[in-house]
């Protein structure tokens, strides 16, 4: 069993200001990101050490604390890598065709993420559904309550309020709209090739 282990950043931690403060990203990737793993390589430990011991009593809140922590620690992950300090505009080629195609034009899926990551109590997330070769907004709590099956998170947005409070207070609102100056499009691009053609 390999450990999991907390991604680095691909950018300095104060490079995403002022969308988010150097603070708020020093607290929620070295703390709160780091929790995740942490629980995660925990919970993994526990439940080989419950397999070798034959002894399944405390399996049912380990595989609970799995759920929770693997869903943390790759929506995370995700969210980290699809913002960057060069961020902002529009998607292009292949994944603005395919926008446009689901959701009728770039405006509509941004009101519509926007109204999910202000309904969510945990993540507004776009997700690339393989099977139907569709692209979805999902609006997660926590981190798996609500998610969908068979679909693949290709961009993340933490709406937890450890992602924002300290730097906005109530006005989720405003976080979200800083949050589409970061998106790193290329990212979210490459997240959408990748699932696309290991599925189709
Ligand atoms: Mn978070």
């Amino acid at each position: 069993m390999t450990d999991y282990k907390l991604i680095e950043l691909p950018y300095n931690k104060e490079d995403l200001a002022p969308g988010i403060s150097e603070q708020v990203v020093e607290w929620h990737h070295g703390t709160h990101h780091q929790g995740y793993v942490d629980g995660l390589n925990k919970a993994e430990q526990k439940l080989q050490e419950q397999r070798e011991e034959e002894d399944f009593s405390a399996t049912g809140s380990l595989l609970n604390s799995f759920t929770h922590n693997f869903c943390g620690n790759v929506l995370h992950d995700i969210f980290w890598e699809n913002m960057s300090p060069e961020g902002g505009g529009k998607p292009e080629g292949e994944l603005m065709d395919k926008i446009e195609e689901e959701f009728g034009s770039y405006e509509n899926w941004k009101k519509e993420f926007k109204a999910a990551a202000g309904s969510a109590s945990g993540w507004a997330l776009l997700v690339y559904i393989p099977q139907r070769d569709e692209l979805h907004n999902v609006a997660v709590d926590r981190h798996d309550e609500g998610a969908v099956w068979g679909a693949h998170p290709i961009l993340a947005c933490d709406v937890w309020e450890h992602s924002y409070y300290h730097d906005y207070g109530p006005k989720r609102g405003d976080f979200v709209d800083s949050f589409f100056q970061l998106i790193d499009w290329t990212t979210v691009q490459d997240n959408f090739m990748e699932i696309s053609k290991t599925f189709n």
